[in-house]
């Protein structure tokens, strides 16, 4: 079958939700094509901005740092990949293709660790909320330190955004649970457009959100990503909401392909006002053990909170302080 776009070159890609076949460059040329779009219809940055791109070796971080070097000055980027410490998911492979790539590219890498970062690599988190009895699961830990790690080295090398490899499917199943729970909040704060509530983070951006994940991984297969991808053990362990609507949101693309991609573009019109309303909302406080920025009813950020609870000792030590005896 020849390509719908070019119908000179055989076609390599059905995507559904247009109905055409594509070839191997048209199919490339239009994700570039999309991704630059989002880019501009949010403004996610300009092309004097220095970006840290927050890279985890997959299938999306090579999508995402090959579409950048196509779209944006290699100059003005920057890496940053964080090693979990998770048994029987090392990634060694992963890592190495994002250091060797950032070379080729005179790319700034840091190549950084949990362990490295606040003294517990991710099994030692979860042996001390199985000690303690804490009921939290690993995503959890994930969730916190991924972006403190990432926010940290993006302020102090003096980054303008970081960007982060999520795509369609996670974005569309985040603003799906978001508005189950009726999280206004969180689903204003997802918005692309929404601004920092501190000085002290740096705005995140995500210029894959309108590409699907299968096209994200074509798009990686197609253009040189040759390993096989480890899956993180503690997967299952997900909480079951986000499973149970990935499930349902899935069967909806099979019958109406496509309908991922209209309910974030819904969502993304509807939730632009809450998005804009979020300006007018005061700093947020610091954290009075990390100096983090907290949420407004905290004097101690969530962090501190669980490390506290699972008896994070070392964390604290490095903090110069103990750990705090009650709940704030
Ligand atoms: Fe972290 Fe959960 Fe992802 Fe594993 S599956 S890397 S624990 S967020
Ligand atoms: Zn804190």
């Amino acid at each position: 079958m020849r390509c719908s776009v070019c119908g000179r070159r055989d076609a390599v890609i059905y995507q559904r939700h247009t109905g055409r076949a594509l070839c191997r460059e048209c199919f490339i040329e239009d994700i570039v094509r999309r991704v630059k779009q989002e880019i501009e219809r949010h403004e996610m940055f300009g092309e004097r901005d220095r970006v840290l791109l927050a890279l985890s070796g997959g299938k999306d971080s090579y999508t995402l740092l090959d579409v950048m070097l196509r779209i944006h000055d290699p100059s003005r980027l920057g890496i940053v990949t964080i090693i979990e410490g998770i048994p029987g998911y090392n990634r060694e492979g992963d890592i190495e293709w994002v250091i060797r790539r950032a070379r080729e590219h005179g790319i700034d890498i840091v190549v950084t660790s949990y362990k490295e970062e606040v003294g517990y690599s991710m099994e030692e988190l979860v042996n001390l909320t199985i000690e303690k009895g804490v009921r939290v699961t690993p995503c959890t830990f994930c969730g916190f330190l991924r972006r403190r790690i990432i926010n940290k080295y993006a302020r102090e090398g003096g980054y303008d955004r970081v960007a982060t490899a999520h795509n369609l499917d996670d974005e569309a199943h985040t603003a799906l649970m978001n508005l189950l729970r009726g999280d206004y909040a969180r689903l204003a704060q997802m918005h692309p457009r929404a601004p920092v509530l501190s000085k002290l983070f740096v705005k995140k951006v995500k210029p894959l959100r309108k590409v699907y994940e299968w096209e994200s991984a074509a798009y990686a297969w197609l253009t040189g990503y040759g390993f096989q991808e480890t899956e993180c053990p503690y997967l299952r362990l997900r909480p079951s909401f986000r499973a149970r609507v990935r499930a349902y949101m899935y069967e909806l693309e099979r019958e109406v392909p496509g309908s991922m991609l209209r309910f974030l573009e819904a969502i993304d019109r509807l939730a632009e006002p809450l998005a804009r309303a979020v300006a007018k909302l005061p700093e947020l406080p610091r954290c009075e053990i990390c100096g983090e920025p907290t949420s407004y009813n905290r004097r101690v950020c969530a962090f501190c909170d669980l490390m506290a609870k699972i008896g994070a000792e070392e964390y604290f030590r490095r903090l110069g302080t103990k750990i705090p005896a009650t709940r704030t």
